[in-house]
């Protein structure tokens, strides 16, 4: 059995965090393999090492004096080193480290130190060995991840290594350059890793006992989600439910490893379960509900649009070659609206409006903005009878005015478009209905 467990900012903020992880890591022989993040913040008006390091790196490539950003952040590891007890000394590390800014390694590089340098301390506090993700997660020329690279130069380096620590959110391009995930990525190279060796479990721990039914700031004390699938939870946090990063899913998906989501904080809870498929039944019809503000939507009429072969194509051209994508689009007899993000959309509306009368030539075209989407989902939902008409009705309660509805084929979800100001009410009303009423 093999587990891989990574650890986020906040796990790893201070040593008192550190060895919060220590004792989870060392209470379960199985957990192997250890993808730590930068340190977070440790009170609320604290800043990130991953931030610190983004700012330190912009004084050096503008030519500015940037060592005193360099030493708070120094500052950061050496109370974590000496919080813990440790030998490490990082002076040679942070010496390479100034050099590179002087030279200009990149922002990649910056950014990366934070993980890289955790690592380094993780791996002398755990005692095992210390793998360096440059060497070992593969980007090509371009800055694509090298899956199948990785997935080959990781099982074999970690087929050989019974304890490690791989630092998350980097990784290197064939000239040695290093090269980042974006922002939040040490949750893909947990699952990247995980997939190498074949993990039975990917543990990602963080700051909350896993995911809620919504969003917490929402909805005070709402309850959690004891199992998802990755289906259900792609669509989640599609659309903007946090805790990881969206992307996480897919290495892990291949080789159907559950993930795990626990809380540092409170290791005696369950958490979440992520997993490929499931009998079990969650514990109301709905799974989640998570939305988005700041949607446009573009409204296009066209009489017997129902009857023209190639109208909706040229309609999505027009966004294709704006470089805007859209999120959905439901069309009716003579109507179709494609639903865009506005601060995409708004700085190219008349050039997009003024090439969709060129070519798609409509009969009028409206534009809607300051619109939220709100994705309410739940595999049960296929198997319930009058799911849709509970939320219109209790949304219809709540006094929230619909615009737009799109159930996929999947019934998997159900995407509900209201005005912005409308957001906060109708995941409430939605929320009541299913979870608090339970009928
Ligand atoms: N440290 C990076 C960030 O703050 C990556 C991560 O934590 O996953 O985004």
């Amino acid at each position: 059995m093999s587990k891989v467990v990574k650890f986020g900012g906040s796990s790893l903020a201070s040593a008192e965090q550190f060895r919060k992880v220590g004792d989870i890591v060392r209470s379960d022989a199985e957990r192997r393999y250890v993808v730590p993040s930068a340190p977070g913040k440790r009170f609320d008006k604290d800043s990130k090492v991953t931030d610190m390091l983004y700012a330190c790196y912009e004084l050096a490539e503008a030519g500015k004096d940037f060592r005193e950003v360099l030493e708070a952040i120094r500052a950061r590891y050496r109370e974590i080193v000496s919080g813990l007890e440790l030998s490490v000394d990082l002076d040679g590390e942070f010496g390479i480290i100034e050099k590179n800014f002087q030279a200009k390694a990149g922002r990649d590089y910056a950014a990366s130190r934070g993980e890289y340098l955790n690592g380094i301390i993780m791996a002398a506090y755990l005692d095992f060995e210390f793998v360096d993700a440059a060497e070992v997660i593969r980007f090509d020329g371009n800055g694509s991840f090298n899956a199948e690279e990785t997935n080959r130069v990781l099982a074999e380096r970690l087929g050989a290594c019974r304890y490690a620590v791989i630092p998350g959110f980097y990784g290197a391009k064939p000239d040695g350059e290093v090269k980042t995930f974006s922002r939040g990525g040490s949750d893909i190279t947990g699952s990247i890793v995980a997939k190498a060796v074949l993990a039975d479990v990917y543990e990602n721990w963080t700051d909350v006992s896993g995911f809620f039914v919504t969003d917490p700031r929402i909805i005070e004390n709402a309850k959690g989600i004891d199992v998802i699938t990755y289906r259900e939870l792609r669509e989640l946090s599609y659309m903007g439910a946090g805790v990881l990063h969206e992307e996480s899913i897919f290495p892990v998906r291949q080789e159907n490893i559950p993930i795990n989501i626990r809380n540092t904080n409170s290791p005696d809870d369950n958490g979440t379960w992520i997993v490929g498929s499931t009998c079990q039944k969650s514990k109301y019809v709905i799974t989640g509900i998570a939305g988005k503000k700041g949607f446009c939507s573009i409204n296009i009429e066209k009489d017997k649009m129902n009857s023209e072969i190639g109208f909706g194509r040229k309609v999505l051209q027009t966004f294709e070659e704006n470089g805007i994508s859209f999120e959905h689009v439901p069309s009716g007899i003579d109507t179709m609206t494609v639903f865009v993000h506005q601060d995409e959309f708004m700085h190219k509306e008349q050039k997009v409006v003024a090439s969709l009368y060129r070519t798609a030539k409509p009969d009028t075209i409206e534009i809607e903005s300051d619109l939220a989407l709100i994705a309410v989902v739940g595999r049960g939902m296929k198997a319930t009878r009058g799911t849709a008409g509970r939320i219109f009705s209790a949304l219809s309660h709540a006094n929230v005015n619909v615009k737009m509805i799109d159930q996929g084929s999947s019934e998997l979800n159900i995407i509900i478009g209201v005005a912005n100001d409308d957001f906060e009410t109708a995941i409430k009303a939605i929320y009541d209905i299913f979870v608090l009423t339970n009928l």
